[in-house]
Order: C-alpha cells, then structure tokens, then sequence
C-alpha cells in the first residue's frame, strides 16, 4: 500500500479506503469518489474511490491468474494462510470494530464481536475446504471412476453495508477456502472495515490476484463482472429487488449463484409461556443493529391471553435500550446506517395507522437516529406488515388461533427467518414443520454459527452460508472414469 493510502487519518483513527487490485492498494485510475458519512454524526469520514471499467478489467486479470496460483498452492499451505488471516482479524479486532462503528454506526461491542465472528467462519471454511473430498466409486479390475470436487473458478461477490465484516468475510472465506479467487465490491457507504479485512488477508501471506476488492457504482459494477468470461459464479447479499435482476444476469450468461436476501421475520408467542421473558428476548434481538439485520423478528404475533403481559413488558425493556454514539461505552444501539433507511422507516411508521406505544419518531440529534419503536393496533394493511423494515420497529398484533397465525406469518413471499416461544414439545415440533423458513429459532433469537448453514427459501433467495453446506456454490464435481491401459 502506498504511504499516503496506508495512513489512518489521526484525527478519526479511520482508514482510508482504497482498492486491493493484484496484491496493491491503489485509488484506482479515475477521479470519481463518494464521501463516507459517519451515521452518529453525520460528518465526513474519508472518501471511497469508484472503479473504471479499466481498473474492473486490471481485478479480473488478476483473478484469472491468482486462481491458477491458488489452486495449484498446496492445501495445507492455503489452509495455513487463511487460519493466520483469521488470527490477524482475532488480533485486530479492536481496530476493525472501531471502523466499523465509525461508518455504520454499531456499537463497539456488536463491531469487535462482528470481527470475531468472522473469524471463526473463516477457520471453520479453511477447515471444510480440506473436507472437501471427492469420492472412489467401486467398479471392476482395469478402470477407476472417481468423483473429484474442486474450486470453480474466480467469484464476483457484492455485499451490503449492514454487516460490514461478516458480509464481505463470507464471500471471501468459503471462495478461498474452495480453491477460488474472489472479485469483491463491498459497500461504499462501509468501505474501511473491508479495507482492514483484506489486509489480514494480505499480511497473512495470500498471493496477488487471489482478493481483488473494489468500489463503484453498484450497477456498473456488477454489470461489468458479471458478464465477464473470467467469472464463474456470483455471490450476492442484499435486497430482494437487486438480488433478482443479479440473479437474471447471471443466468443470461449460465453461471451459478448464491442469492442471500431479505426476509420479515414472524415471532410467534404461544399461550403457554412466560410473556416476561418471551417479551425480553424478543426485545435484544429486535434492536440488534438497529433491526437493520435480513434475520431481524419483524412482525410478532402473541396469543390474546399473553398480548397485553407481553406488550407490557416489551415496551418496558425497549424504553431501557441505551441509544447512542456506538463508541460511546454502555450504548446497546446505535443510528441508522444512512439517510434511506430512516426516512423509509419513518414512512412506515408514519403511514402505517398504527398506535405507537413508544418511539415512531426520529431522534432530533445529528446523525441517522431512529427511536426504538413498538406498535399496537396495527391495521392489517399496512405496508410495515408486508414491506421488510429494516430498522428498529415492532409491530405486535394479537391472535387467537394458532392454525390460523401460521398462516398469517407464512403469507409472504418470504422465507429466511421464524421465531416461536413455547414450551410444550409438540408444539415446537409442530412450529418447526410448519414455518417456512431456512433459519429458526425456538425459544430464544440465535445468531449465525459457523457450523451450521444460513440462508433462505422463497423469494430470500437460495444457496447456504456455513455449515457443511457453505462451500458447495464454490465447488465443481467432476466424474473421471480412467481405463487403465
Ligand atoms: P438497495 O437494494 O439499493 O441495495 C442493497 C445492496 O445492494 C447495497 O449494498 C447496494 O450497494 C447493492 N446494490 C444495489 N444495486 C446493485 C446492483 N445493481 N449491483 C450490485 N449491487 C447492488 O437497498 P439499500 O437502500 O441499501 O437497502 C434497502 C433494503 O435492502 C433494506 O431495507 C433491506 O430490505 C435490504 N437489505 C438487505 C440486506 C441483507 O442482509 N439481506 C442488507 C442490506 C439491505
């Protein structure tokens, strides 16, 4: 990296963001930026530079060529590179976490968990990637037929601006960990936080080409890499309109995908639980970064016998949520990431005829704030019922009939993330065959685990993140039966 682009401004401790391009930190060929605004404050951190379509062509000839490096690197050597990326994140997380909360506002404690995160999916990817065998399969005397499973080959990826670490680290842990080399565009609107990434990867030894990170515009961008020949498969984390016109582009030009998109998450609360701590749990999964989470619960449902316990106590535990600067110690949530989502949150409530019990506006500070929001008396048409929110509103409506609420939370076209509070056995059992969702949780609002897939069905896309399941994308079978002359 050249001195001037290596420097982390001293005043904000933030780094400045560039391009990695063939193992250098460049600010790429043309003048185009787009400043990076820090959402607790509103200022200005620093200023992303935008790729041309000549520094797109320089990321895809290294990815072409650091794919032949890397699949021809010994597995062992591959796995030891990426298990010290993974030390390197351990080791700076500090540092990490406070970029990220600078331009996305989270608090520290969710940013420096985030990194941590990240690399335990990475060790845990590096590790399926030496599990990713093929097979012998038995035939006669003179001939063999193997089943052989290798990387397929350089990745475009894209990835949001909600998860600034976990996002792009997905990307590039299960394409490197398969043998691939990776062509990623992360957030503009979150660009030091993949900057810092990318140097573990750098640092730890990772030859040129293998991680190419850009900058644009979002549409050229993807435009440009996905039709290029060099590409052969395309990773995509965001909303469900963009993952659709990415998927449809990539399979003009045949070439496989992994689509991770939205979702609406519904919560049902059965008659027979503790509305307390149904209420409570509810409540710190709800306001996690903000609700800007694809998992985030989103429309609770709650038995009429527990509606007005539960009501009660989750205004209450929304009222204690510290809001604030996510630098600052004690803050359990921070702004909004960007001006978009609180003006789309704030129409949702606004427009949505609901009671708002507490919160439903903006906060008057600078910066992005949106006050934890908790709804009664929803009308069944609002657009907050059907239309994501991404940000931190409840909207809790009554039911009597538990047939009939599962109905209403598997009504959209959705199918990512699903809740149920019970404790009767069968029950579980029975919410567990009937919500349509890829990632559940029973009795608590559980994160992401490395060991263990996440993704969607329906309109949330398709393809799994993690788990045995996380390289597969990434991977090519080929059946070789060899006569032996
Ligand atoms: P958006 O749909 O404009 O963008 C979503 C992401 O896709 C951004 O990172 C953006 O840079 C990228 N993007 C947009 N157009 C693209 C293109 N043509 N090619 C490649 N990348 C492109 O929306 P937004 O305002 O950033 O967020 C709005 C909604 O998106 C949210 O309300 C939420 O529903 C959804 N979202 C989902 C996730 C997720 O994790 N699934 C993350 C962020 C946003």
């Amino acid at each position: 990296m050249s001195t001037a682009l290596s420097e982390t401004a001293a005043a904000t401790g933030y780094p400045s963001p560039a391009l990695y391009i063939d193992g250098e930190w460049t600010a790429g060929s043309g003048d185009r930026t787009e400043p990076v605004i820090n959402p607790a404050t509103g200022e200005v951190l620093g200023h992303v530079p935008l790729a041309t379509a000549a520094d797109l062509d320089r990321a895809l000839a290294a990815a072409a060529r650091g794919w032949r490096v890397w699949r021809d690197t010994p597995v062992l050597r591959r796995t030891a590179i990426l298990h010290r990326a993974a030390d390197l994140m351990r080791e700076r997380a500090a540092e990490i976490g406070r970029a990220m909360t600078l331009e996305q506002g989270k608090p520290l404690t969710e940013s420096t968990g985030e990194a941590g995160r990240a690399a335990a999916l990475l060790d845990w990817d590096t590790e399926e990637g030496r599990r990713a065998y093929g097979r012998i399969i038995p035939t006669g005397p003179g001939e063999s037929l193997r089943v052989v499973r290798e990387g397929i080959g350089p990745v475009a990826a894209f990835t949001p601006w909600n998860f600034p670490a976990g996002g792009p680290n997905r990307k590039i842990a299960a394409a490197l960990a398969a043998g691939c080399s990776i062509v990623l565009k992360a957030s503009e609107e979150v660009p030091a936080t993949a900057v810092l990434l990318a140097r573990c990867y750098q640092d730890a030894g990772l030859p040129a080409g293998v991680l190419n990170l850009v900058f644009g515009v979002p549409a050229e961008v993807s435009e440009h890499l996905i039709a290029s020949p060099t590409i052969r498969f395309v990773a995509f984390t965001g909303s469900v309109p963009v993952g659709k016109l990415l998927a449809a582009r990539a399979g003009s030009f045949m070439k496989p995908a992994i689509m991770e998109l939205g979702g609406h998450a519904p919560v049902i609360v059965c008659d027979d639980v503790d509305p307390v701590a149904a209420a409570q749990a509810c409540v710190r999964a709800k306001f996690t970064n903000a609700g800007q989470v694809c998992t985030s619960p989103s429309r609770f449902f709650v038995h009429e016998s527990q509606h007005d316990a539960f009501v009660q106590a989750f205004v209450t535990a929304t009222e204690a949520v510290v809001v604030g600067n996510g630098l600052e110690p004690g803050v359990q949530m921070g702004p909004l990431a960007n001006a978009r989502r609180r003006e789309a949150v704030d129409r949702l409530v606004s427009e949505s005829g609901a009671q708002v019990l507490t919160g439903g506006h903006a906060l008057d500070r600078p910066g992005f704030f949106y006050a934890p929001t908790v709804l009664i008396d929803v009308p069944p048409d609002a657009a907050l019922l059907t239309e994501e929110p991404f940000g931190p509103v409840a909207p809790i409506l009554p039911y009597t009939d538990l047939d009939e609420v599962m109905d209403r939370a598997n009504s959209l076209p959705y199918g990512l993330a699903a809740y149920g509070f019970t404790h009767r056995a069968d029950r579980a059992e029975w919410l567990i065959d009937r919500f349509e969702a890829g990632i559940l949780s029973i009795n608590h609002a559980g994160g992401s685990v490395p060991i263990a897939p996440s993704g969607g069905f329906k309109e949330s896309g398709y393809g799994r993140e993690g788990g045995s399941e996380g390289l597969d994308g990434y991977l090519i079978t080929k059946r070789v039966s060899h006569k032996l002359v």
